[in-house]
């Protein structure tokens, strides 16, 4: 079965001194390091967050989020330590339309304009390792979209930052029961 890893905002914005720092985040970026280390043969896929300046998840638009990863800040950029594993065809932009706000990579576009989910087709994905910030927000709803979408989908939680830990804690045992594993 051909596999694929998808790699969710470990981008600065979520990390230590970023608007939207994250628990476990640093962490995170360790572990996912070590699994893309370990799995050369697996293509791995990066999310990122990349907002323009007035988008419509920041609070002066009215929306729960301070302004985090605008396009062309350091925000936006994966972390350095990811950087040796990071392909232009397979990184994908969400959060991009100002008027729409996408925790989910699924639809996220590469700079070809092809979407997360038409790539992963191309490479004859069945199954989709998912890590990466946050836990309950833009990891849960990819996973959940890529698992729609027929692809078998695990999770694995030591390779997962976090807005809020209990939130991370609840938030496994309900994606479990949808279906996805949680490794
Ligand atoms: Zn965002």
């Amino acid at each position: 079965m051909e596999k694929a890893i998808v790699v969710v905002d470990e981008i600065y914005g979520f990390l230590p001194g970023g608007a939207l720092a994250c628990g476990h985040s640093l962490e995170a970026v360790a572990a996912t390091k070590a699994l893309l280390e370990n799995n050369p043969s697996i293509p791995a896929l990066f999310i990122c967050d990349h907002h323009p300046a007035n988008h419509c998840s920041f609070a002066a638009q009215g929306g729960p989020w301070p302004p985090h990863c605008v396009a062309g800040t350091r925000e936006g950029e994966i972390h350095d330590d990811l950087l040796p594993f990071v392909q232009e065809e397979l990184t994908f932009y969400k959060g991009c339309d100002p008027a729409v706000e996408q925790y989910s990579g699924f639809e996220g576009r590469n700079t070809a304009g092809q979407s997360l989910s038409e790539v992963l087709q191309l490479l004859g994905t069945e199954v989709v390792y998912v890590v990466g910030i946050a836990t309950e927000y833009c990891v849960r709803n990819t996973a959940e979209d890529l698992l729609k979408a027929g692809f078998k989908v695990t999770v694995l939680e030591d390779c997962l930052g976090w807005v809020d830990r209990e939130g991370h804690k609840k938030t496994l045992p309900e994606l479990a029961r949808e279906g996805i594993r949680i490794k």
